[in-house]
């Protein structure tokens, strides 16, 4: 087995045990980037420069038996919205692309600070608004087990990276799905935190009562040593919780005797995939098989849940995306007045789906349609986070579906924007509620393609999901190692 077929926590136990080193980790990750990267597409900018520095330091320092973190010296890449000092941050946007930020996004100065080499920034949705990757302004990114197919978004770009074996670990955000719905699609493993739990300072704002970051890895331990590393409290973020990060990595391992499981009914739905359905009951049994106690509950108001998101978040995106103007950050368009200058900036900076956002937030806000819209959408938004505390006094875990498909044709829903949103329905209510929500693998459709389950706990409760995870992935048949996906299924072969 290649070095770059392994999961993070095997890497960090050979380098560890001093018998690999950060550098041969470093080789093995790039030869596979340079192999599948011309097909997959997933980097905007590559920094395999400064991420070897980091993993030669790493080596010298582990010599000298100084005492490291256990992830120094593992890879990691990031989504392009995140600021690295020094390096273009595009937001995969026009508007942003030549934009160096002057300073590190706190989850950036965490994986240097423990000595993680970044091997670069992937690519995007454009401003996080997607869930294909198809609404990045330079190239679309494919899905490593069928290159005619999305990887989901709007962090596609990470999960193909770790899905190809390009990473062993990748972290990207999450406003209404982006963490879980590409990690379903890509067959891997993603959690999106409790809100407030990772600092989003230097993360470019999408929609700030939403927007959340998080890891994407092969399975749930990896997941779970990468949250260990970025939660935490940062006076730098007004949201950020201050409570004290636990040892998320010990939940791997726990039983589930007497754990309470909901099973989302709006979440197994009769207009899904039948066999994603079928896949997510076959999970739950295994759930049951375990200890678990399982009983299916509805979470009433998720029906509402898409129209609000798509109220909610476009109108924070409006006023978060105003900063834009040509005059204080990234591109800028000439004109002969100041009106002319901001109005051409923002025409050709921002793509279709940006403005359509921004003109849905900008209606949603004005005066007049301010009580129809933005403040209906927040009284649903109470709403449905009073399902979720209802729920979460009988149940410790909520699961269901991650997405109602498998992975879908690129092109096959870019003209239907409502077709689009759809794909992200089940993961929407969640980020409403600000809970956390892992999605895993529940193995292989009939297409050869993954499938996704979702787990969701109360807030804080993450090591929960991680326990379950854990449990699921020690006996069900889903390959834990579906990163080789290219070379495995034999659908995306070179
Ligand atoms: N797909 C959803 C959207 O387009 C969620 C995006 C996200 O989570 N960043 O808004």
């Amino acid at each position: 087995m290649e070095l770059y077929q392994k999961t993070a926590a095997e890497l960090s136990r050979l380098l560890q045990d001093k018998e690999i080193t950060a550098v041969e980790v470093f080789n093995s990750f790039t030869e596979r980037i340079d192999e599948v990267d011309p097909h997959l597409k997933v980097f905007i900018t590559c920094t395999l420069d400064s991420a070897l520095e980091t993993a030669a330091a790493v080596d010298r320092r582990r010599m000298e038996n100084e005492e490291l973190h256990p992830l120094a010296g593992v890879p990691v890449a990031i989504k392009d919205n995140f600021c690295t000092e020094g390096i273009k941050t595009t937001c995969a946007s026009k508007m942003l692309e030549s934009y160096i930020p002057p300073y590190d996004a706190a989850v950036v100065e965490k994986l240097k600070r423990i000595g993680m080499p970044i091997l670069g920034k992937t690519n995007m949705d454009e401003f996080a608004m997607g869930s294909s990757t198809e609404n990045s302004a330079f190239f679309v990114t494919r899905n490593p087990w069928d290159l005619e197919r999305v990887p989901g978004g709007s962090s596609g770009g990470s999960a193909a990276a770790v899905a190809a074996g390009m990473v062993p670990l990748a972290l990207g955000s999450d406003t209404g799905g982006s963490i879980r719905q590409p990690a379903a699609l890509c067959g891997i493993t993603g959690l999106r935190p409790t809100y407030g739990r990772v600092s989003r300072y230097g993360l470019i704002a999408f929609a700030s009562s939403l927007d959340q970051i998080g890891p994407l890895a092969l399975n749930a331990l990896d997941c779970s040593l990468l949250l260990e590393v970025i939660a935490g409290y940062d006076q730098r973020d007004s949201t950020s919780l201050p409570h004290e990060v636990p040892q998320y990595s010990a939940a791997a391992g726990r039983e589930l005797e007497g754990v309470r499981i909901g099973l989302i009914e709006e979440n197994i739905s009769a207009n899904f995939d039948p066999e994603i359905k079928f896949a997510v009951l076959k999970m739950a049994a295994l759930l049951e098989e375990n200890g678990a106690r399982i009983t299916e509950v509805s979470l009433p108001h998720t029906d509402y849940g898409l129209s609000a998101y798509y109220l909610i978040a476009p109108s924070e995106a409006a006023s978060n995306l105003g900063r834009y103007d040509g005059v204080r950050y990234g591109y800028s368009a000439d004109g002969d007045n100041i009106i002319s200058l901001f109005s051409r900036t923002r025409g050709q900076g921002f793509g279709a789906e940006v403005k359509r956002r921004i003109m849905i937030g900008t209606y949603s806000l004005s005066a007049g349609y301010y009580d129809a819209y933005y403040l209906q959408a927040m009284k649903v938004r109470t709403l449905i986070r009073r399902d979720y505390e209802k729920a979460f006094q009988n149940f410790d875990i909520l699961v269901g579906a991650t997405t109602p498909t498998p992975a879908f044709k690129l092109g096959e829903k870019a003209d239907d924007p409502l077709k689009m949103y759809l794909s992200d329905v089940c993961n929407i209510t969640d980020a409403l509620a600000g809970v956390p929500s892992l999605s895993i693998p529940a193995g292989l459709h009939s297409s050869g393609l993954p499938m996704g389950m979702q787990l969701t706990a109360a807030p804080l409760n993450e090591g929960l999901l991680f326990q379950a995870a854990a449990v699921l992935e020690k006996c069900s048949d889903s390959p834990p190692q579906q990163r080789t996906a290219l070379n495995l299924t034999g659908r995306g072969e070179l």
